[in-house]
């Protein structure tokens, strides 16, 4: 079809303009946090295994076995023949961890925010989203048909506003937030924004894919000062911290067993490859035995901001600003060159003019190369930055 691939170029050619285009490089992580890239050997700081997990004996074990013992793929959708043994499992493992009293795994952090948001509001109601929220939390938003109005990132007093205009305009209202923001690795003020809801009776859903593993030591931002912040909705992915791949809703009884009647990407998708589900358990496993691990993928990003003079980390992500695209690629070429993966986040990832590199912390990263890459960011990267034109 002539005009079909005439869109497609046309459309690549304005990415190609605005230096916009991605493309798909071929990565290597056979040892995890070492990755081998266009030839060379990178540390990187561009992974989300903050704990180094999918690389961990036990994970891979677990793995294997799972394989071995039900096969490589699940078969159909879980409703119908898919639910392999393993889903009880790790379903149990999730609730007792996130101390909720259900839990429910997806095919993906993703597809279980494009389920449970339209199984729980449409049209007539309403969603409340920050304004930096993740793409699938918009997109989750869109499909339900609700009214979705944004607030400003982390402004409890905008939320309170917007409820106060709204509430009673709308029958349900579902209030939706980033634990730890993916691409800021600032927190949200979670326990604020839970009490807020309950006085709303708004429903709270986080998403939680960088705080597992990581803040609240290992249990997720819904546990931020040592206290159980009891978020009704707690979204979240096994393929971060936890190393494997899939997605989870930890929530009541009852809200589980609506999603296992409503969610359509849990309905209508095949369940999770029987590896992935018994990888995330054993990675489960890993952390609940060693809760020294996830304090230190935010240890070793308070290392690196300390050097680098940059604000305080509160979570393994650091971004590293820039503003303008051709600044953010040339930072990343110029860690490369050095030895280091941090590839450059560009629109519309994140907003127009703050572009930048985003460095995720992991446990495995050694402390001298930290160190050398606090050093590279301060000297060669920020301090350009600010030469007076
Ligand atoms: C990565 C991410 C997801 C998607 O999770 P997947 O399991 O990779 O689909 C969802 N929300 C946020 C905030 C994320 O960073």
């Amino acid at each position: 079809m002539r005009s079909l691939n005439e869109f497609a170029l046309g459309k690549l050619r304005a990415l190609d303009g605005a230096h916009l285009r991605r493309s798909l490089t071929e990565t290597a992580r056979t040892e995890g946090v070492w990755v081998f890239r266009n030839g060379r050997r990178l540390l990187s700081f561009s992974c989300n295994d903050y704990l180094n997990l999918s690389q961990h004996p036990s994970v891979k074990a677990a793995a294997i076995e799972a394989v071995r013992r039900y096969g490589a793929g699940a078969g159909a959708s879980r409703l119908v023949t898919g639910n392999h043994p393993l889903f009880a499992e790790l379903e149990a493992r999730l609730a007792r961890f996130k101390d909720t009293e259900a839990a429910l795994v997806f095919g993906s952090g993703y597809l279980a925010n494009i389920g449970t948001i339209p199984a729980l509001v449409g049209p007539g109601d309403l969603v409340l989203i920050d304004e930096l929220g993740h793409a699938c939390l918009i997109a989750g938003a869109r499909l339900s048909r609700a009214a979705v109005l944004t607030f400003r990132h982390n402004d409890i007093g905008h939320v309170m506003e917007l409820l106060g205009e709204n509430r009673d305009r709308y029958p349900r209202v579902l209030l939706a937030t980033e634990g730890v923001f993916s691409m800021d690795g600032d927190l949200a003020p979670v326990a604020a924004l839970a009490s807020l809801a309950q006085r709303f009776d708004a429903w709270l859903l986080t998403d939680d894919a960088h705080g597992l593993g990581v803040v609240g030591g290992g249990r997720g931002s819904s546990f931020l000062d040592g206290r159980n912040a009891r978020v009704p909705l707690q979204i979240g992915t096994l393929s971060k911290a936890l190393g494997a791949y899939g997605g989870y809703l930890c929530a009541s009884q009852p809200v589980v067993d609506l999603m296992r009647n409503r969610a359509r990407s849990l309905i209508y998708s095949t369940g999770l490859p029987p590896a992935a589900v018994a990888a995330a358990s054993a990675a489960l496993d890993v952390i609940a035995e060693h809760p020294e691990l996830a304090g230190l993928p935010l240890a070793k990003a308070r290392a690196f901001t300390r050097r680098a003079g940059l604000p305080d980390a509160t979570s393994a992500v650091v971004p590293v600003v820039l503003g303008d695209v051709d600044a953010a690629l040339e930072a990343a070429r110029l860690l490369e060159a050095e030895g280091f993966l941090a590839v450059a986040i560009r629109p519309p990832t994140v907003p127009p003019g703050t572009a930048r590199l985003r460095l995720a912390f992991s446990a495995a990263h050694p402390d001298d190369e930290v160190g050398r890459l606090a050093d590279l960011v301060r000297i060669r990267v920020l301090a350009r930055d600010r030469v007076p034109a």
